[in-house]
């Protein structure tokens, strides 16, 4: 049985510990210390010299007695910012924030139904398969940690990472991936006032490649935009250079190509119109993941749903989160709600009842592998 009252004990331990993308020390020591009292070994990577980090990704395998196939739960030990100093509020079957900083619930609400699932199936000494668990650095921001994980240790089958929202039976079964583009606009500097017809003027290029671009929700799975633009320098200068950020996203790996070449067409167009030269990079990423209603891991999903009194509702997502990575890397996994609401903002809450329901759902996952 999921121990409530210990369950939201370690939700308030663990959301007290600032926990910045990169700054994952202190949270990385206390969840080894909590394995490691568990009886289990602890295996911390070197993801985090990678990429600049405190700590890097723990990894931790509870070998099973029963011949089935290995099975991942995972989830992300960093939160975004405001999260210095987090203070969880009780409020009747709700846990917020005291509305300076964000709850942490994001992901630490994932990490607390996966320790006590693992407490639970001590207890009972049931029978059960291998369990990877994987606690990953800096999510938010990049997903550098599953980019970086060292899956040399990963052998499990099936992941399921506990890091996603809505009603609790929420299972993300398609995300799309992303294409990070940056262009650089080159035109030609010259004097706006006595010699205008010797520049070539890259605020025009640009302006011409973009106004005629689609972009904003181009389809039920795909979207586009251009986030940033930089440039210029005096109002009597032919602008010589301007540099924009913009990114593609489609549940439909075809569909992405198509947009963002036809975003570079636009731009190509453009400088060949007005005289000028484009430098258009274009970096996939993290990879889309489509899991179909048949695939082994719904299997287990709508057995363990059944058996734990939960709907299962398999969902299309527009975000990127580990899952994606992991997929990537040949793991087939999805996102599970948890039950956390409003991430990302100080509104940050979560319901205690969805919370003991998620680690519920965590413990009927590990029964129905089979
Ligand atoms: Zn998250």
């Amino acid at each position: 049985m999921v121990n409530r009252e210990r369950l939201v004990n370690e939700f308030l331990e663990l959301t007290g510990i600032d926990s910045l993308t990169k700054k994952e020390r202190k949270m990385a020591d206390a969840l080894k210390a909590r394995l490691e009292v568990m009886g289990y070994e602890v295996y911390e990577d070197d993801a985090g010299k990678k990429v600049g980090g405190e700590a890097g990704n723990i990894i931790c395998t509870v070998k099973g007695t029963k011949k089935v196939p290995a099975i991942m739960f995972a989830a992300h030990m960093d939160t975004v910012e405001p999260g210095i100093g987090k203070k969880a509020v009780i409020d009747g079957d709700i846990i917020r924030t005291d509305g300076s900083t964000v709850l942490g619930g994001d992901d630490v609400s994932g990490i607390v139904c996966i320790l006590e699932a693992l407490r639970v199936i001590k207890e009972t000494g049931e029978e059960h398969g291998d369990i990877q668990v994987v606690f990953t650095i800096a999510e938010e921001g990049g997903l550098y940690g599953s980019k970086n994980l060292d899956y040399s240790k990963i052998y499990a089958k099936y992941g399921f990472v506990m890091d996603s929202n809505g009603p609790i039976g929420t299972v993300a079964v398609k995300a799309p991936s992303q294409d990070k583009i940056l262009v650089t606009v080159e035109g030609r500097a010259a004097h706006a006032g006595l010699s205008p017809e010797k520049g070539v003027d890259a605020i025009r290029i640009a302006v011409a490649a973009i106004s005629g671009m689609k972009l904003g929700r181009i389809d039920h799975e795909t979207t586009a935009n251009v986030g940033v633009i930089n440039g210029g320098r005096e109002t009597n200068i032919v602008c010589d250079r301007v540099e924009i950020k913009a990114e593609s996203r489609s549940r439909d790996d075809r569909k992405l190509g198509e947009q963002t070449r036809h975003m570079r067409e636009r731009f190509e167009q453009a400088a060949v119109e007005f005289g000028g030269k484009v430098d258009f990079s274009a970096e996939r990423v993290y990879p889309s993941f489509n899991i179909p209603a048949d695939a082994p891991i719904m299997d287990i999903l709508r057995k363990a749903a059944v058996s734990a009194g939960i709907k299962l509702i398999p969902e299309e997502t527009g975000g990127g989160s580990d899952t994606n990575i992991f997929n990537g890397m040949g793991i087939e996994s999805v996102d599970v709600s948890t039950g956390m609401d409003k991430v990302h903002s100080t509104e940050e809450r979560i319901s205690i009842n969805d919370m003991v329901k998620a680690a519920e759902l965590v413990v009927s996952i590990i029964r129905s592998v089979s």
